[in-house]
């Protein structure tokens, strides 16, 4: 069985004393349960206060990383080789609000493949983000869109690289709207991205790849999305916030 991944993305959200205060909550939040592996990917400038001061059981990772396998200079940027060397063990690569920029040339499919092709290389874990937006889902194009963000990842990793990747299935319309994917239209895509992965890649890695889902993941509804079949777990934001996201966790099966 694969082993529940849940994910908090804090984007950009607070500042020190929140981030602090957030960590005091969390080391307070009782036991994780045995089936899940937690994983909290917060601004780079706090991470090491996170690897000295949050419980050992949470993991800790960035929201992005450089493109490049070991570089200095690259003004501005956090190398995947940094982020290892400090005591990351995760990444986020992709994440819908990269890919579309926030005013900026946003991230393409295959910058995004190879930044996550590197950071396996430098030796973290990827959580690599895809998704659909709300005309996409509407017109009928939501796997089209899948594909072809896994498309050129699928052409540069190696079966072995398979290992530490978890795909996080975001469509990008229920991201921070509040609007969830309901359990039955997230499990079919979830079944639909395997697939895709089985063909695609090989049906041993289908099988073994943790598929999160993520958009408006909360306590209220995280115990029906993970009962789903396909459904390895989440990559939360707005509830990573808060002590709720401790309910996402005590939600797996
Ligand atoms: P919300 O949980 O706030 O919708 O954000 C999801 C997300 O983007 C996690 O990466």
């Amino acid at each position: 069985p694969r082993k529940y991944l849940i994910g908090g993305n804090w984007k950009c959200n607070g500042d020190w004393d929140a981030s602090i205060d957030r960590v005091t909550m969390f080391n307070g939040c009782g036991d994780i349960p045995a089936n899940v592996e937690v994983v909290l990917c917060v601004s780079d400038i706090y991470i090491p206060m996170l690897l000295q001061s949050i419980r050992t059981d949470i993991a800790v990772g960035g929201q992005n990383c450089g493109v490049n396998k070991s570089c200095g200079a690259c003004t501005g940027e956090t190398g995947s080789h940094q982020l290892k060397a400090i005591g990351c063990t995760w990444v986020i690569v992709g994440h819908s609000e990269r890919r579309e920029g926030f005013g900026m040339a946003g991230e393409t499919v295959g910058l995004c493949a190879e930044k996550c092709k590197v950071a396996l290389d430098n030796g973290l874990s990827v959580m690599f983000a895809i998704g659909e937006k709300k005309e996409e889902r509407e017109n009928g194009t939501t796997m089209d869109v899948c594909a072809s963000q896994l498309a050129p990842l699928a052409k540069i990793l190696d079966a072995k690289d398979w290992e530490k990747v978890a795909i996080a299935y975001e469509p990008v319309w229920a991201i921070g709207t509040g609007l969830t994917a309901t359990p039955e239209m997230a499990q079919e895509t979830h079944k639909n991205i395997r697939d895709w992965v089985s063909t695609n890649v090989s049906p041993e890695i289908a099988e073994a790849v943790r598929i999160q889902y993520g958009g408006s993941m909360k306590g209220a509804n995280a115990k029906d999305l993970l009962a789903q079949p396909d459904i390895d777990g989440g990559l939360i934001g707005g509830a990573s916030l808060k002590d709720d996201f401790f309910n996402v966790i005590n939600g797996v099966p």
